[in-house]
């Protein structure tokens, strides 16, 4: 009686949730097991937290939420879902990693948010229950749900080792970004986090669990990596790992020309280390960002360097004398690091020394404009976290984010410098969030795998990170839509990275020749299109 009363609750629940947001009503039966364990909850406290996303621009109220403890209770739920699915209404499911993202993607209005979190001790720092490094210190397997933090903590702390390729963010989940592809610094030289997996554990929209890899099932494993949730729930992935380092020489140069910034980062990128000890490049990470609308860019640039530990206070007066003089719209600025020490390389600081002045030695900065730190390996792949900590006691990090990522070719990068660095974005009257700049390789990418790149071997990933910090989310919201009809008349064949569309043919658009396999594999994998109706890609 309680399972029928239950489902009596959710029925109505989906019904009022599906005024905002399309989803189907929820008519299908659930687990006993999981409704009698409290697992599956309706109440408010439960469902208000999963209505929404970092993103803080859209929201749908689930009808319920699933804690796991463990595969097995996602499994049910998907088991149960399918089979009580009718076509045209599907009991629709998505997994929420932390809600990172920023439109929607990982909400089910009417449905069934799977609080991944629940597995694996809740993560964030704290968790870490789910996450091994083999015995060889070859690969790591860590839960779905847990975050890179923890992976990173547990990698160096049991292995003396760590993942290769990063996000600029580590509290994120090892499925969430698995599920874009996982982008930063590092994905130049080795790829996005997608290109370093060994191995995963899927459970599909059939309930069923399957363990896949290159040479085991591996559509299913080309079709998950990248696949924005719709193929199957990763619920463990083997992660490619290497030496941990223990510190990372972390440099920030100058820039007034954008011809000068990107042919930089394109030679730093260009060539491949053949070892860690005897790099042709030493170079760990390259990223860049863009600081724009003349003296409040450079003032932005300084400040970001300043809280960032780079600039002394005559560094800062320094940098705003240079940006007047020459009376810059826009500045740049390249980011890179040398990792050493620890089981990583041999290197010493004074090695790294030599081997960066060499590197930096033909580069185009400004002169007198470099900037240098050395920190611990970990201060540096977590410096995101200090930022979020110090805008969330000012209340600026749960603000709404309208943000645009895009990967632009290469050969049209100066086009989008001319049109949106100092064009578009010089009418911005208030540009809170880092605009993030920086070239990766295709070859690094597996186009067997679901996440779409250009056409060209060297593109950029430009990311947007605005925030919405002066009721302002109507005119950011409406300059990402006008940057975007730039790219469009301007023939730049970008894709959009954490894209979300609402209408079919964007998504045509963006999968291109990739499609038709995208849809075939929905269709095996997920054939009721139940998982993660966030992304309206089939919902
Ligand atoms: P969620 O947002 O909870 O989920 C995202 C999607 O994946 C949903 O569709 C969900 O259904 C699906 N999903 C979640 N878990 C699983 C799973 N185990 N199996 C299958 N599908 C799953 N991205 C980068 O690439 N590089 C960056 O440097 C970067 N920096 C970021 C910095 C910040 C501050 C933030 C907020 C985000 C950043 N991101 C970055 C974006 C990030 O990759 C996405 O938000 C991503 O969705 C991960 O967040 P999450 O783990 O909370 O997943």
């Amino acid at each position: 009686a309680a399972i029928y009363l239950l489902i009596a609750t959710l029925i109505v629940a989906s019904c009022q949730a599906h005024s905002t947001r399309g989803d189907a009503p929820f008519a299908a039966s659930l687990p006993g097991d999981l409704v009698n364990s409290g697992k599956l909850r309706t109440d408010p406290n439960a469902t208000v937290p999963a209505s929404t996303d970092f993103g803080n621009i859209t929201s749908a109220m689930p009808a319920a939420v699933l804690f796991p403890d463990s595969p097995t209770d996602i499994a049910d739920l998907l088991r149960a879902a399918y089979a009580a699915s009718p076509a045209r209404a599907p009991l629709t499911v998505s997994f929420r990693g932390r809600g990172h993202s920023t439109m929607g993607q990982a909400l089910a209005g009417g449905g069934v948010v799977v609080n991944m979190a629940s597995m694996g001790g809740g993560g964030g720092g704290g968790g870490a229950a789910r996450i091994n490094v083999s015995e060889d210190g070859a690969y790591v397997d860590a839960g779905g749900e847990q975050t890179w933090i923890d992976v990173l903590h547990v990698a160096t702390a049991r292995g003396g080792v760590a993942p290769r390729s990063w996000t600029d963010y580590l509290h994120l989940t090892v499925g969430g970004t698995l599920s874009n592809a996982g982008v930063s610094g590092q994905t130049f030289r080795h790829g996005p986090q997608i290109s370093n997996v060994l191995e995963l554990d899927v459970i599909t929209g059939h309930g069923e669990t399957v363990t896949c890899s290159k040479a085991v099932n591996p559509d299913l494993f080309n079709a998950v990596l990248g696949g924005l949730g719709q193929f199957g729930v990763i619920t463990r992935a083997r992660i490619a790992v290497e030496p941990a380092p223990s510190r990372t020489r972390w440099l920030r140069l100058l820039y007034d020309d954008f011809a000068a910034f990107s042919s930089d980062q394109q030679r730093l990128i260009a060539a491949s280390p053949r070892s860690h000890d005897a790099p042709a490049t030493p170079w760990s990470y390259v990223e860049g960002s863009a600081y724009v609308s003349g003296s409040r860019g450079a003032a932005g640039l300084a400040a970001s360097l300043a809280n960032a530990g780079f600039l002394s206070d005559a560094d800062v007066a320094r940098l705003l004398a240079l940006a007047a003089a020459r009376n810059a719209t826009a500045l740049y600025s390249i980011e890179a690091t040398v990792n050493y020490g620890g089981n990583y390389s041999t290197w010493t600081a004074a090695e790294v020394d030599v081997a960066v002045a060499k590197a930096i030695g033909e580069m185009r900065f400004e002169a007198g404009f470099v900037f240098t730190r050395d920190v611990a390996y970990e201060e540096f792949l977590d410096r995101v976290r200090g930022e979020e900590v110090a805008l969330d006691k000012v209340g600026m990090w749960r603000v709404p984010h309208p943000w645009l990522n895009l990967f632009v070719p290469a050969s049209r990068i100066a086009d989008f410098d001319r049109g949106v660095f100092k064009g578009i974005l010089q009418g911005a009257a208030n540009i809170a969030g880092p605009l993030i700049i920086y070239p990766v390789n295709k070859s690094k990418w597996d186009p067997a795998m679901s996440a779409v790149t250009p056409d060209e071997e060297v593109f950029y990933v430009v990311s947007l990170l605005f925030s919405s910090v002066a009721n302002d989310l109507d005119f950011l919201e409406a300059q990402n839509k006008k940057i975007l009809r730039f790219c469009d008349l301007a023939g730049i064949g970008y894709k959009e990275y954490l894209a979300h569309y609402t209408i079919r043919g964007d998504w045509v658009r963006h999968f291109g020749a990739n499609w038709d396999r995208f849809v075939q594999r929905k269709d095996k994998y997920d054939p009721k299109k139940l998982l993660s109706p966030g992304q309206d890609i089939f919902n």
